[in-house]
């Protein structure tokens, strides 16, 4: 939409640029002669060495010789009335006009002030009318002209002032909306560009006239200058904009030394034009184009065949500006013919380039922005991505540490177990050895020391008493007539009655610190202390008369039972040996038994 209007505006700017209606000026009407410091008496005088203009408006290119200039009006070759010779050139600093009616020198009248020089006379169709103009210019010298009515230049001029109107102010429009554009988004492309158009605002205005009638209108000197600076300016900033835009960089545009190069003398040339003359700055700047377009158009065929894409809508608005600079600067060295449209397709060009620079300036910022975004984008995913992975590493990890954990707890309950389990069997071996430890020690039927405790007893009694410690008496019970029992009642109440004359005895004996021990079958054995043999006697005779004294349960019965016992002192530091004490004790039982039974039986000897 953009795009279409600009292109309406062109075509507008165009036709509106057609040349102002009025007397037609052909090749060859103007005659010119280079000027050997004549006078207007002097030169009407001469008919011979006029050449003639190769084309309809004469183009000297760059001479630095005044020249005179003689374009002859047949009689009735124009209407009657009032008539401007228009040049349209307005950096023609130094211009004289003069007039010739039938062979006589006519005053003139003061020109009319308009930013393009015009001289206006009256025309009287029955007379032939000589116009001549000496001109000296410091830069090209061109004569494109026209011959105009009043009215027509008036409307014509209104015109053209509109236009030049239309282009300053959509330059401006241009360069604020690129500045407010630089300030919003720190582009370096955007004040490139203004930058870009300044230079081309202030090289139309010196070009086109405007500068020395509004801006600068009394300082001539000034103008000379402006041609030749503004030019190098838009040499300069233009290449600078376009090395810019087009992104150009060592590795993918090769002569980018020669291109930098050109745009510094650009900047070169601005500096030194206050300093030289006018003709030379405006001279070497219009040169200096020539290898500035050539810079330019190699660098966008080489970013454009590169698909580098704003260089497309670049190339198109700049083929269009390229094109102008390139028709002005061959007009400028006079190798074509000036007309209308080549000395302004320039200006023609750059508001079309103008415009479409604009717009691909914003297609490369729009475009830059969206590859910036899709690289966000791309690095958000990224980063997404890798967030996602983490997470999911950090998820892992805490499951292998979940994991790792149960597996210590499940190990810790096991150890657990394993302790409790060995200590539960510590504590049933520490039962079992003390089980073990008491039945290795203990009669299972009584319950009293067994035999094989009593033998260790013994030993010990034995020692102490060798060792002058103590006196004991071992006394050896064997109950009377057993068999009996058990054939009478039974093995079984047999036990019963062992257990009962145990637990009697026990009694018995529980006062004194005394050990009773199974010795065997119905027989026990007892280490008593004592003093002498009478209290082992008296011992041993309590015994025997408890057990004789009580009945004892046997089966479904009570029976009174008795018992033998022998008895062997032990006095303190006689030492005897233990086979001896028993077999001397064994002996004392016998004789017990023998005695009658139920009595006690001291062992001698
Ligand atoms: P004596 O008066 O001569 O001692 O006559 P006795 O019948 O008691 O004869 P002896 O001492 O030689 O016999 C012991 C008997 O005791 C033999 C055996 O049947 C019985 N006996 C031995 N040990 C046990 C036992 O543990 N339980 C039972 N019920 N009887 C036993
Ligand atoms: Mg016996
Ligand atoms: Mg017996």
């Amino acid at each position: 939409m953009g795009k279409a209007a600009c292109l309406l505006l062109l075509f507008w700017l165009v036709t509106a640029l057609n040349p102002a209606w009025g007397r037609e000026i052909n090749a060859g009407d103007w005659v010119y002669l280079q000027d050997q410091n004549y006078d207007i008496d002097k030169v009407r005088g001469i008919s011979s060495g006029w050449q003639r203009s190769h084309w309809a408006g004469p183009n000297l290119g760059f001479t630095f010789n005044p020249y005179w200039f003689r374009l002859t009006l047949p009689a009735n070759s124009l209407a009657s009335g009032s008539w401007y010779l228009w040049v349209h050139n307005a950096i023609l600093t130094d211009l004289r006009f003069y007039l010739e009616r039938d062979g006589r020198l006519m005053p003139v009248d003061s020109s009319l002030d308009t930013r393009l020089p015009a001289f206006r006379f009256q025309v009287n169709p029955d007379s032939e009318y000589r116009l001549y103009l000496w001109v000296n210019s410091a830069t090209a010298l061109q004569l494109p002209t026209e011959l105009v009515t009043e009215q027509t230049l008036l409307s014509q001029r209104e015109t053209q002032d509109a236009i030049l109107g239309v282009f300053l102010g959509v330059l401006l429009a241009m360069m604020l909306y690129n500045l407010v554009l630089y300030i919003i988004v720190r582009d370096r492309n955007f004040i490139l560009y203004v930058l870009h158009a300044g230079a081309l605002m202030l090289f139309v205005c010196s070009w086109q006239g405007v500068g020395a009638q509004y801006l600068w209108p009394g300082w001539p000197g000034f103008q000379d200058r402006s041609v030749g600076m503004s030019t190098f300016a838009v040499i300069a900033f233009s290449m600078w904009f376009c090395g810019g835009f087009l992104n150009i960089k060592k590795d993918n545009f090769k002569p980018i030394r020669w291109f930098w190069l050109v745009r510094n003398l650009g900047f070169a040339g601005m500096a030194i034009t206050p300093w030289v003359p006018p003709h030379w700055s405006i001279f070497s700047a219009s040169l200096l184009s020539f290898f500035a377009v050539l810079m330019v158009v190699r660098a966008m065929i080489e970013r454009a065949s590169l698909r580098y894409r704003p260089a497309r809508l670049f190339v198109m608005g700049w083929s269009i500006y390229v094109t102008g600079a390139l028709m002005m600067g061959l007009n400028k060295f006079g190798l074509i013919e000036v007309t209308l449209a080549s000395e302004n397709l320039l200006l023609w060009g750059a508001v079309a380039d103008m415009v479409l620079l604009c717009i691909a300036l914003g297609d490369k910022f729009h475009e830059e922005r969206n590859l910036k975004l899709r690289a966000q984008s791309l690095a958000i995913r990224a980063v997404a991505r890798e967030k996602h992975a983490k997470e999911q590493a950090i998820a892992s990890e805490r499951t292998a540490q979940a994991a790792l954990e149960e597996t210590a707890h499940a190990q810790w309950r096991y150890q657990q177990l394993l302790e409790r389990r060995v200590s539960d069997r510590t504590l049933e071996l520490t039962r079992l050895r003390q089980e073990l430890q008491h039945a290795s020690e203990h009669d299972g039927l009584t319950q009293l020391k067994n035999r094989r405790h009593f033998m260790t007893q013994l030993a010990s009694a034995v020692a102490r008493s060798a060792a002058g410690a103590e006196t004991f008496a071992l006394l050896m019970v064997d109950i009377d007539h057993f068999k009996t029992i058990n054939d009478t009642y039974g093995h079984l109440a047999g036990d019963e009655c062992i257990r009962g004359v145990a637990r009697l005895m026990q009694e018995q004996l529980q006062w004194a610190a005394v050990s009773l021990c199974r010795y065997g079958g119905e027989e026990f054995v007892a280490l008593v202390p004592v003093r002498n043999e009478a209290q082992a006697q008296s011992i041993a005779d309590e015994l025997r008369a408890r057990v004789a004294n009580c009945p004892i349960a046997c089966g479904q019965d009570r029976v009174l039972l008795t018992i033998s016992i022998g008895v062997v002192m032990v006095p303190a530091a006689t030492p005897k040996p233990v086979d001896r004490l028993l077999q001397q004790v064994d002996a004392a039982l016998y004789q017990a038994k023998d005695q009658g039974r139920n009595c006690v039986a001291l062992a001698t000897g």
